[in-house]
């Protein structure tokens, strides 16, 4: 038998990111661009807002109008024009003149100050219109003035940035009707092992469910990766190898579970090699997953071979799969974040290796603690459910008491994360 050797998580994900690609740009309407990634940086064709715009339903005037004004004396101006929001007053506005403006219009020729209504009073003299006010005014003051809010020519939505309702309205400001993203990948996803049902199946003694399929086609979905689920293979070296084969031309990235171990009935490794594959590792030094092996085809196509565990499995592609995926959008940053959290109870178990135990964050006012979500469980399926987190213990650590500061990697977080995280 083969004898492997771990490396250290970081050194594993370094290696896997020397194939890292960028996908291509496609545009979609901007109503179907939610949760797409932006494929290039969108810069302002204008400034926000557009032109000196009215913050408030008022007067605009000339400040130097209104030095004397006081409460004993009011002044008094005439209201020569009312506009409200998309329209544009054609008069100038001179010595004690004011045009009623409504929220969001164009301050008009002349005014360099606006007046809220309620510090007004507004009355009609011989046929005219008046306002009076009692007390002077700052030239500038409650004026949004050109480009206070962005300036034409500044980056408004960096690429890989994931597309949410903010950024929505962000496009639809600067026109973007149609809106550049990166293409999704195709993940192409096999399963391994001749005791695998499908979900619909009725139990039979000594098989189970593959629930591998549907937990790692979810990630790939949540990862805004396009999941092709090319079935399952029994453990038998020339139908895995074909059906690997085949894949290759289907997918720009294949995930396949199980036999990956050194069992009698783990074939991955031979396939890789009369691929023609090159093995980046098959031993990483982590648990869950050490078994976790990627390879890359000679075009640089990635083949991760996750654990049939599932929890490994999940493990396996939060840490190794989703980068390569978030990179592929073009995200500068595609690894997840860390942050610190209390740990609530004991987790006594030695780290021979680092180990990413499944977790829940609990927030309470300014405090994060943290819980594992397998303690008291045996079923690794349950704990994956439950867990927002994982606890990262690093390797060479004896246990852990409740009340540690403990290092949580947020895999929900579409990354962002410290670039070299196990440093972290
Ligand atoms: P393997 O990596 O093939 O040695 O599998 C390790 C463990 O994970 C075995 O107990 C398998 O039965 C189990 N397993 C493998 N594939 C799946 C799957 N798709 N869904 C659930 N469990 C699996
Ligand atoms: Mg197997």
């Amino acid at each position: 038998m083969e004898r492997r050797q771990p490396i250290p998580v970081e050194e594993a994900i370094k290696k896997v990111h020397q194939y890292e690609k960028h996908g291509e740009i496609e545009w979609v309407p901007l109503k179907d661009s939610l949760g797409r990634f932006i494929a290039e940086d969108i810069l302002a064709d204008h400034d926000v807002p557009a032109f000196d715009r009215s913050p408030y339903d008022g007067f605009a005037l000339r400040a130097e109008d209104t030095k004397e004004a006081s409460s004993a004396h009011p002044v008094e101006f005439e209201v020569i024009d009312h506009i409200g929001a998309g329209m544009v007053s054609a008069q100038t506005i001179g010595p004690f003149q004011a045009i009623r403006i409504m929220t969001g219009a164009k301050i008009p020729n002349g005014a360099n100050v606006v007046i809220m209504i309620e510090l007004t009073k507004t009355f009609e003299k011989g046929g005219k219109s008046f306002m009076s006010l009692k007390r002077p005014l700052k030239k500038g003051d409650n004026i949004s003035r050109q480009g206070e809010e962005v300036l034409k020519g500044n980056v408004m939505v960096k690429k890989g940035t994931d597309v949410t309702p903010g950024v929505t309205a962000l496009l639809a400001t600067f026109g973007y009707a149609v809106v550049p993203v990166v293409k999704k990948p195709v993940i192409g996803i096999i399963s391994t092992g001749t005791e695998l049902l499908q979900v619909s199946d009725a139990m039979v003694d000594g098989k189970i469910r593959n629930s591998n399929l549907s937990m790692v086609y979810a990630q790939v979905l949540e990862s805004g990766a396009e999941p092709l689920d090319l079935g399952g293979v029994s453990d038998d070296f020339d139908k895995s190898y074909h059906a690997v084969k085949a894949a290759m031309s289907k997918v720009d990235i294949l995930i396949t579970t199980g036999g990956v171990s050194v069992g009698d009935f783990d074939f991955l490794p031979a396939i890789y090699e009369k691929l023609g594959a090159k093995v980046l590792f098959n031993k990483v030094a982590m648990r869950p997953g050490s078994v976790t092996t990627v390879a890359a085809m000679p075009n640089g196509q990635l083949l991760f071979g996750l654990s049939g565990n599932p929890a490994a499995c999940f493990v396996g592609f939060e840490l190794f799969v989703k980068p390569i995926i978030y990179k592929w959008y073009r995200k500068e940053n595609p690894f997840s974040t860390f942050a610190e959290a209390k740990l609530t109870h004991d987790f006594p178990k030695a780290n021979p290796f680092t180990r990413f135990v499944r977790a829940a964050l609990q927030f309470t006012g300014s405090q994060i603690s943290v819980t594992p979500t397998g303690l008291d469980k045996s079923s690794a399926v349950t704990s994956i459910a439950e867990a927002d987190c994982f606890i990262v213990l690093p390797g060479g650590t004896r246990g852990f008491q409740a009340g540690d500061q403990v290092d949580v990697l947020l895999f929900q977080h579409k990354g962002g994360g410290s670039p070299c995280w196990m440093t972290n």
